[in-house]
C-alpha cells in the first residue's frame, strides 16, 4: 500500500517513520520498518495502527542506521498479523524488501523455493521476493550493482503489478528498487550542510518534507540508489534508462 525508503545522513529510522506516517491517509492494516546498521538487518512489525508499531520501537528500539526502508500494508494475500506485516527478510536474512501489489504467480515461486528448503514464515505473496532476491544476489557477479543485477533477474520471473524496494545486509548505504503497473517515485535531496540523500516512495508524499526534486520511474524500470554512485535507472533487461526528473509543486 505504501512505501518509503531512505539512503542519507540523517537517521533513516526518524525519515522512514515520518514518511509512513504522511501515507497514512491511503488507508493500512499493518505497518513495518527495517534498518540496515553494521552490515545487520533489523526489522519491526505490527498489525494495525502505525501507533502499535511505534510502541514496538519504543519497547524494543532499532539500532540508528543510514538506510531504512519501511511499508503500510493493506493485505490482499494472508490476513493482516504480524508476521504477515511487510518488511520480509529472506530466510539467509540478508534480505529485506516490501512490496505493493500482487506478485500473480507467487504460488509457483513459493514451491520452487519450498524445494531448495526455504521455510516460509508468512502466507503473503511478497515473501517469496525476498528469498528469490537473496538467491540472485549470490548468483550476481561481484561489485558495483551487483544488488540492482539481481533485482532485475528476479522481476523477469514476477507476473502481476509491483512496487518492490529492497536492502541487501552486504550493500551499505544502497538501495534497489523496482515497478510494474504500480507507482515509484524517487526524491533526490540535500541537507543543510549538502549532503546528498535519497528517498523512494509509493507516492511523494512520503518525502515531500525534505525534498520536491523527484524522479518518476517508468513501466518496468530497476533503481538502483547508492550514496557514493547516486541514481541509476535501467530497464529489466538492465539497458540505461534517462529517468524523468520533476519539481513536485504542491503543497505539504
Ligand atoms: N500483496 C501484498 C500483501 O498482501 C502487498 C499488499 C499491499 O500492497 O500493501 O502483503
Amino acid at each position: 500500500c505504501g512505501i518509503v525508503g531512505y539512503v542519507g545522513p540523517q537517521d533513516a529510522r526518524d525519515v522512514v517513520l515520518e514518511g509512513l506516517r504522511r501515507l497514512e491517509y491511503r488507508g493500512y492494516d499493518s505497518a513495518g520498518i527495517a534498518v540496515l546498521a553494521d552490515g545487520e538487518l533489523t526489522t519491526a512489525k505490527k498489525a494495525g495502527k502505525l501507533a502499535n508499531l511505534e510502541k514496538v520501537l519504543a519497547e524494543r528500539p532499532l539500532p540508528a542506521a543510514t538506510t531504512a526502508i519501511g511499508h503500510t500494508r493493506w493485505a490482499t494475500h494472508g490476513g493482516p498479523t504480524d508476521r504477515n506485516a511487510h518488511p520480509h527478510v529472506s530466510a539467509d536474512g540478508r534480505v529485506a524488501v516490501v512490496h505493493n501489489g500482487i506478485i500473480e504467480n507467487f504460488a509457483s515461486l513459493r514451491a520452487e523455493c519450498e524445494r531448495t528448503g526455504i521455510e516460509f514464515t508468512s502466507e503473503t505473496d511478497t515473501e517469496v521476493a525476498g528469498h528469490l532476491l537473496a538467491a540472485a544476489y549470490a548468483d550476481a557477479p561481484e561489485g558495483a550493482g551487483r544488488l540492482a543485477e539481481a533485482m532485475r533477474a528476479v522481476c523477469r520471473r514476477l507476473e502481476g503489478a509491483f512496487t518492490l524496494v529492497a536492502t541487501h545486509a552486504a550493500e551499505p548505504d544502497t538501495l534497489v528498487a523496482a515497478r510494474r503497473s504500480s507507482p515509484l517515485v524517487v526524491g533526490i535531496g540535500e541537507t543543510a550542510d549538502g549532503t546528498a540523500e535519497y528517498f523512494l516512495g509509493s507516492d511523494v508524499a512520503a518525502f515531500i518534507g525534505h525534498t520536491r526534486n523527484a524522479l518518476e520511474l517508468g513501466q518496468d524500470q530497476v533503481v538502483e540508489i547508492d550514496r557514493a554512485r547516486g541514481v541509476t535507472v535501467t530497464d529489466f533487461a538492465g539497458a540505461a534508462v534517462e529517468p524523468t526528473a520533476y519539481t513536485v509543486d504542491w503543497d505539504a
